[in-house]
């Protein structure tokens, strides 16, 4: 490294940066107003992203990185309520339901101005049922004269109400230390069969797609382990079922055998629910209904696998429907809308015939052996010099940038680090992508690639 003109520091530096494994996850929740989209614009330091909403605009974003004190985690925000049929108190508590399930540790928000609510005493219950880590956020204490109604908080049996003005930032940083205490530095789900337990798929997509005929399909015909765990009175969220010789847990599938059916709100509740799923898995099914048109809520929910950087297999559904000219039509739309996970392994199914079913197991092991692919460093440094030299970056200004050398620095997805002797094109790192793929495989894995540039 140091012959390149990179320091040593540098570069353990870039690489335990890049390197990280999956994020924990902090879950903010409360009633509607009581601030929770200013107080996660505060923790992500980003004022634009979520207050502007308007009522009945679904917001497609629901999950957001953030660092604190040099940490790194990750944000659900629930600020995307609308009430539905089942009135206020369910309502509010179905959202936060969804994001405690996905959650290491949650905020929970209340109005100090107005102080514990029914409805509040509601998230309560729950929160206490969950047994997750709860920092409690009195909020809108913008002043002194509030740290009364923080108090009065005490009630609500949390511990220690922390008074905040997220509007102000007053407050927050104590808070966040809190949150910080609360949180594990890694999820406490474990990733990988090494560290035990079955592996954990998400069943995603949007409605009516056939998520849950596949899940009855391979339930019925698979053996259904009985879950071992006593004393939970809840239905069961997640389910272990046998494939192929192996059990997996499927997660949140009371989310999709439960058809809650909301007259408002619905797109949201989805949101959530994928985005919590996701959290919680290994690797995503986006099941996709192949007898109609690839639509933008199909792109957004593997958008939101993609950037999550789980494993992705593609199912396309309903194939008993197909007839030539769809089957067509389809390829050209593959072709064309699902660029963004063109390395995803594909099946084409259908959960009413049971065709290629089969087919999962196989699909779902190459996606996690994609996930979990880790490149040798000597390896990695032969392939980018023969890259260099048979294919150099375009030359700018006079000078032609270089890769030097890399590493990978981490799996699940696997994340590499580059370090050149001057900016890379968009371009250019495209390529790079595109050949380590051709070379490593990566099948069924988004990579992440990041450049440090020689100062
Ligand atoms: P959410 O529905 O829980 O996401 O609430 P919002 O973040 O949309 O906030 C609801 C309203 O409360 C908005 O008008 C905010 O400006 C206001 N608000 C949020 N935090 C504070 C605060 O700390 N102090 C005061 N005075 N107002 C706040
Ligand atoms: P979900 O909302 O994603 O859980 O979708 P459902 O499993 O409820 O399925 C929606 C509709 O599609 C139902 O009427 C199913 O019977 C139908 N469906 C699901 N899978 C298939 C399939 O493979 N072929 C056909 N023809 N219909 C299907």
């Amino acid at each position: 490294a140091a012959e390149e003109g990179f320091d040593v520091e540098d570069v353990e530096g870039a690489i335990e940066e890049a390197g990280h494994g999956p994020l924990p996850v902090l879950a903010v929740v409360g009633r509607p107003n009581v601030g929770k989209s200013t107080l996660v614009n505060r923790i992500i330091g980003r004022r634009e992203a979520v207050v502007e909403d308007k009522p009945g605009v679904t917001r497609d974003r629901v999950t957001y990185e953030a660092e604190w004190a040099g940490r790194r985690f990750k944000v659900v925000d629930t600020g995307g309520w609308e009430q539905d049929v089942l009135g206020i108190d369910a309502s509010v508590a179905a959202q936060a339901e969804y994001a405690i399930e996905a959650a290491d540790a949650v905020v929970f928000v209340v109005d100090s101005t107005v102080g514990a609510t029914d409805t509040d005493e509601a998230v309560v219950k729950l929160l206490r049922r969950a047994g997750k880590p709860v920092v409690l956020c009195a909020n809108k204490v913008d002043g002194p004269s509030g740290e009364a109604d923080a108090t009065a908080l005490w009630s609500l049996g949390l511990g220690q109400p922390h008074p905040v003005s997220s509007l102000h930032g007053r407050g927050t940083g104590d808070m966040l230390d809190a949150v910080l205490e609360a949180l594990p530095e890694a999820p406490a789900q474990t990733f990988g069969t090494a560290l035990g337990g079955p592996r954990r798929i998400a069943l995603i997509g949007r409605p009516n797609v056939g998520k849950s005929s596949l899940l009855n399909k391979v339930a019925r015909e698979e053996r259904v382990v009985v879950n071992e765990l006593a004393g939970t009175t809840r239905d069961p969220v997640d389910e272990l079922i046998e494939l192929g010789g192996v059990t997996w847990k499927f997660v949140d599938t009371a989310g999709i055998r439960k058809r809650v059916h909301l007259q408002q709100g619905a797109d949201y509740y989805a949101s959530l629910r994928t985005a919590a799923a996701v959290e919680k898995a290994e690797v995503a099914v986006i099941l996709i209904d192949a007898s109609e048109s690839i639509s933008v809520q199909d792109q957004r929910i593997i958008t939101m696998a993609v950037e999550a950087g789980r494993a992705i297999v593609v199912a396309y559904n309903k194939w008993d429907t197909l007839d030539e000219e769809r089957r067509y039509y389809l390829e050209r739309e593959i072709e064309t809308e699902m660029q963004q996970v063109a390395w995803a392994p594909r099946v084409n199914v259908s959960a009413t015939t049971g065709r290629h079913m089969e087919k999962l197991v196989p699909a779902i092991e190459t996606a996690l052996a994609g996930w979990e692919t880790r490149v040798p460093t000597g390896r990695l440094n032969a392939f980018l010099g023969e890259i260099v030299a048979a294919h150099p970056h375009p030359i700018r200004g006079g000078k032609q940038p270089r890769i030097l050398f890399g590493t990978q620095a981490g799996t699940k997805p696997p994340r590499f680090v580059l370090f050149a002797s001057g900016f890379l094109e968009h371009g250019y790192r495209r390529f790079v992508e595109r050949r380590l793929r051709e070379e490593f495989g990566f099948e069924g894995t988004p990579i992440h690639i990041s450049v440090r540039v020689r100062e």
